[in-house]
């Protein structure tokens, strides 16, 4: 018997018996999960909770959830923050696919791990913040942006980002004059 990739599964059973239910669980790891400034690291583990449900127009229904640990940058102190993150996952397979709206459903058989990728990645924080009042760094303590750039910035090129609350006094203050 070959071994199979764990997100591969075989719905020949539920899809003979209308309203019939199939609860999946596994836990799996896949590499390159990441975004921006937050990832799953390589090797941490995914878990998969769901049930799978066949219908009418002979699809299969999965209903069920995602939780991984992801780590990435605060984007205000850039400083390590970790959580764990909970996808909810409605997804069709069927034997002709929707491309972006349903997943194929192939010999009886289906394959979790594009819903899965697809589900962490859309949970994965844009923009991460260690705590909801970071600060950001102070600059005197952490001469953070001559340390990221390698080579010399002219005094020219010091163009710290702006800080949203700034931005946001910013508007006030055109809407005030
Ligand atoms: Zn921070």
């Amino acid at each position: 018997m070959t071994s199979r990739p764990p997100l591969l599964l075989n719905v020949a059973d539920v899809r003979r018996h209308l309203g019939a239910r199939q609860e999946v669980q596994r836990t799996v790891q896949l590499p390159a999960l990441s975004v921006l400034a937050a990832r799953v690291l390589d090797g941490d583990d995914i878990d998969l909770r769901a049930a799978i449900e066949s219908t009418a127009s002979g699809a299969v229904a999965i209903d069920g959830v995602v939780h991984a640990p992801w780590v990435g940058e605060c984007r205000r102190c850039l400083r390590e923050v970790t959580g764990v993150l909970e996808a909810r996952l409605q997804e069709v397979f069927e034997p002709s696919p929707t491309e972006g709206e349903t997943y194929p459903l192939v010999d009886e058989m289906i394959e979790l791990e594009p819903m899965v990728r697809d589900a962490v990645l859309l949970a994965l924080p844009l923009a991460p913040l260690c705590d909801d009042g970071c600060r950001g760094p102070d600059p005197s303590a952490f001469p953070v942006e001559q340390g990221r750039n390698r080579a010399p910035a002219s005094p020219g090129d010091a163009n710290p980002p702006i800080d949203p609350r700034w931005a946001a006094l910013g508007q006030l203050a055109e809407t005030d004059t």
